[in-house]
């Protein structure tokens, strides 16, 4: 994936909670080619709250698979959150 222009990216997402459906349902495997396209080639690339969001998740769902367990500690998941946001850029 191509680092987006974090300057030009919208800070707020106005489709958040439909965005963070979609993200899930990629991440899941069951989104469309189609979606996860325009996901993941268009909406990604200018707004920072998905983009932020999609490394998030995936950073916390590759922790999920490493630990073989479906919850983590809320203390290991913010800490994700902090170096993930961290790492890009903000
Ligand atoms: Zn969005």
């Amino acid at each position: 994936m191509n680092m987006p222009d974090m300057n030009k990216m919208k800070q707020d997402c106005p489709n958040k909670q439909e965005c963070l459906q979609l993200l899930q349902s990629i991440l899941d495997g069951e989104a469309t080619a189609a979606q996860k396209e325009t996901f993941m080639k268009q909406h990604l690339q200018e707004c920072m709250t998905c983009y932020q969001n999609y490394h998030l998740e995936v950073a916390i769902r590759g922790l999920l698979k490493q630990k073989c367990s479906n919850e983590a500690p809320e203390e290991l998941i913010n800490s994700i959150k902090e170096k993930v946001i961290k790492n890009l850029g903000q």
